[in-house]
């Protein structure tokens, strides 16, 4: 396999108060170039903790993360976000788009950070909103907007910049049966020419939509292997129990 990820026993530990939460545990795992991974769990199983590591948008406890031949974790602030803004596009649950600008502008907005001129920047922007099927709404601002199509601004936005990964946390959680499909064909078409981790609690959606899965409980990784081999013939309870409902 050619890794584009690479996690090395990985621990995140946050202080609340006098409190230690331990989110990550000794996590390793690799994820293959031009694959889909999802990763699945329940609520608090440290999903999102994952995710922004591989963003490098916190530093690990312990352990590392690769990012092709870089150690992201080494990286000093600066680095980091220049790495980043090359490399990896980030879709958030909640869109977090700017309400006052356009889809247009929203999709602009990491152009405008890599000083491309103005006319450069509109012209991607509209092609990438063309790419995820909102050719006809680039002037919408996202109050114009459905659920669906607004995750489809923050797809484009996260693309725009054209990176090798594309990150998305529970980017369909909040959506309708018709526009969670409509992501999904879109992740599925995407997965030509990104790298793509998905987190989600939603077994329906990882069986649909990955290549591989991973199952994530309390903080620890008890299962890594093709979606088909998880949802088929899981080796562990914990998988077993997860994926047949009997908690979740
Ligand atoms: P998931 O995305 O799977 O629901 P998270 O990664 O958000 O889970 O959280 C994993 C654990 O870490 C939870 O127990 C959560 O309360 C804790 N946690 C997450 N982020 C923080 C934080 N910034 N500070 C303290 N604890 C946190
Ligand atoms: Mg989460």
């Amino acid at each position: 396999m050619d890794a584009i990820i690479t996690i090395h026993d990985l621990s995140k530990v946050y202080r609340v108060g006098h409190e230690k939460v331990r989110a990550l545990s000794h996590i390793n795992l690799q994820i293959g170039r031009g694959e889909i991974c999802c990763i699945l769990g329940t609520s608090g199983s440290g999903k999102s903790t994952l995710l922004n590591q591989l963003a490098g948008l916190e530093k690990p406890t312990s352990g590392s993360v690769r990012i092709g031949k870089t150690n992201i974790s080494r990286l000093s602030e600066d680095q980091l976000a220049g790495f980043r803004q090359r490399n990896i596009g980030f879709v958030f649950q909640s869109y977090n788009l700017i309400a006052s600008m356009s889809a247009l502008e929203n999709v602009a907005m990491p152009l405008l950070f890599r000083g491309m001129p103005r006319m450069v920047r509109d012209r991607e922007a509209a092609q990438m909103l063309k790419k995820v099927g909102l050719g006809n709404r680039i002037n919408h601002k996202p109050s114009e907007m459905s659920g669906g199509q607004q995750q489809r601004v923050g797809i484009a936005r996260a693309l725009a910049a054209s990176p090798d990964i594309l990150l998305m946390d529970e980017p369909a959680s909040a959506l309708d049966p018709i526009s969670t499909t409509k992501i999904e064909d879109l992740i599925y078409e995407l997965k030509k020419e990104y790298t793509i981790v998905i987190v989600t609690h939603n077994m329906q959606q990882a069986a649909r939509v990955s290549d591989r899965t991973a199952f994530f409980y309390l903080g620890e990784l008890i299962e890594y292997d093709d979606t088909q081999k998880i949802f088929v013939s899981p080796t562990k309870e914990a998988t077993q129990n997860y994926v047949t409902g009997r908690f979740g």
